[in-house]
């Protein structure tokens, strides 16, 4: 199938990308891609293996061959058409998302927003993107001159399907590499979709490539390649581990957004009603289906009741159902899967002393899909699991503190640093908590830490490198130093 032949559509079946030719052979078996709000096979997507992996190398080096020789003031007008086509076709992926992940479907053309923004501030990096002249000490014209790291493989996850990917794409494209995309096998229209608005932008073929199906088919043949010089993986902590051991065997340059457990702490002096209501907005957004999600509450003993009462109020408001439906505020989780880890962190919770204020369990209310009730849990015990292991669901887990000293070293007593929030009216214990805070991002007062103009990063087992902001560009770059005098000098 030519590009021309080929439509992404939502509802219909997707396809992979290799040069500028869509197709869905295969000799592997398809796998079925599921509606999380109604459990019915929504269609099948085409597994790639080895071979595909070796035919999309090809096309990438041709790509990159082309694309790392196009001016950074061409790339960018590039980049700015596809944020024109993800704009164009938002109804699109907001259709596809809400269907192949059961993200509220309102939110889900939001996400377009976010993903086109990303492509327009990296046009602005690759137009400004120049080298130095550094003064030598020796004589002569010392250069740094900033090359694209060549062929970069990118894996994404399914739960921002549009905007995580293009939080990869923009930069390594600005820096003018060329990249492999393996979308999440859970939303792979989503991933066509994309792929078609690359093209349609006029980037040329084997720039942008897309492989969809079994991470397992293609991941240990671009980890194994020499060729692949980069991998930029979004996922959780464990999977991250892997591939940078497996990266490690060809010494690739890696970045991973990994898992995150936020802390949220709340201050005696805080606007108590207005963070409980933006705490429920923040917290139950996309199911709790966020790596940044606030997922341990940290509540200051005086304040705690009055918070978790209009908390309760917010979490019972939330009404579950199809994600199409614009009444819908809550859709399902993503997998089934995921249905039965929050049962057993609940129960754990439950087993060692947790109050179950709210749900608990699958929406009873709902007859088919992957419904969690929206849940809160008191005075959860630091040694319940769900205090340690990410939920990843609409699942609040409350405790109290009275020293805020205490409070932090509790909020970061854990392997991850990805996000934490605190809310405070105090400008001296916001600058403590973003000081004392062990983690990448630091939200006072709010939610919003993922910014096309700002860098979004983990530290310790959350994560290595930076997407979003100035610097993010510098993950997709090599910085070759040149040192020239014209006269050899004595030996
Ligand atoms: P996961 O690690 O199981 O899967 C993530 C993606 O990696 C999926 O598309 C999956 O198909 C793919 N994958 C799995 N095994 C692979 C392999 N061997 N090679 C290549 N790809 C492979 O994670 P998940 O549970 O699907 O996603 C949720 C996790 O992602 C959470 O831990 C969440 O915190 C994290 N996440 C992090 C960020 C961030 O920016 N830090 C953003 C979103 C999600």
């Amino acid at each position: 199938m030519t590009a021309a032949q080929f439509k992404a559509m939502p509802d219909q079946g997707p396809a992979y990308l290799i040069g500028d030719t869509w197709s869905t052979e295969s000799d592997l078996p398809a796998m079925a891609v599921i509606n999380p709000a109604t459990g019915e096979r929504l269609y099948d997507v085409p597994c790639c293996g080895p071979d595909h992996v070796s035919r999309a190398l090809e096309h990438a080096q041709q790509g990159f061959t082309v694309w790392s020789a196009t001016p950074g003031w061409q790339r960018a007008q590039v980049l700015r058409r596809i944020a024109e086509e993800i704009i164009r076709r938002r109804a699109d992926f907001g259709r596809a998302i809400a269907t192949e992940m059961g993200r509220v479907q309102a939110m889900a053309v939001g996400e377009a927003e976010s993903a086109a923004g990303h492509f327009i501030w990296m046009a602005g990096e690759a137009e400004r993107l120049y080298g130095q002249a550094i003064p030598s000490r020796f004589g002569g014209d010392l250069t740094i001159t900033p090359e694209p790291v060549g062929i970069v493989a990118a894996f994404s996850p399914w739960n921002f399907p549009l905007s995580l990917p293009a939080r990869k794409l923009a930069p390594a494209l600005a820096a003018g590499c060329a990249v492999i995309l393996r979308p999440s096998e859970q939303t792979p229209m989503v991933g066509s979709l994309l792929g078609e608005c690359c093209l349609a932008a006029g980037l040329p073929a084997g720039v942008v490539q897309i492989l969809q199906g079994d991470p397992i088919g293609v991941s240990p043949a671009l980890l194994a390649s020499d060729e692949v010089r980069k991998i930029s993986f979004t996922g959780s902590t464990r999977v991250g581990r892997l591939l940078m051991e497996q990266s490690a065997q060809t010494v690739k340059r890696v970045s991973m957004e990994l898992g995150g457990h936020a802390p949220l702490i709340v201050c005696a002096d805080a606007d108590i009603p207005a963070a409980a209501r933006l705490t429920a907005r923040g917290k139950f957004m996309n199911s709790g289906q966020v790596c940044g999600s606030p997922s341990r509450f940290l509540l200051h003993e005086s304040i705690a009741a009055e918070f978790t009462e209009v908390f309760l109020e917010e979490a019972l408001a939330l009404r579950l159902g199809d994600p199409m439906d614009p009444a819908t505020t809550m859709g399902p989780l993503a997998s089934p899967a995921q249905l039965d880890k929050l049962e057993t962190l609940v129960a754990d919770a439950v087993r060692r002393g947790a109050v179950l204020r709210l749900g608990g369990g699958r929406a009873k209310d709902q007859a088919r899909g992957f419904f969690f009730e929206p849940t809160v849990l008191e005075d959860v015990p630091e040694d319940a699991r769900i205090m340690r292991e990410e939920p990843f669901g609409p699942v609040a887990p409350l405790a109290t503190f009275t020293d805020l000293g205490d409070a932090i070293r509790r909020a970061n007593d854990t392997e991850y640093g990805l996000a934490a929030y605190a809310f405070t009216r105090s400008a001296a214990t916001a600058r403590r908590l973003s000081a004392e805070l062990q983690s990448g991002m630091v939200g006072i007062n709010n939610f919003m830490l993922a910014h096309a103009e700002a860098p979004f990063s983990g530290v310790k087992h959350s994560g290595i490198g930076i997407e979003g902001g100035q610097m993010a560009i510098r993950e997709y770059l090599n910085f070759k130093t040149t040192h020239t005098v014209l006269e050899v000098p004595a030996a």
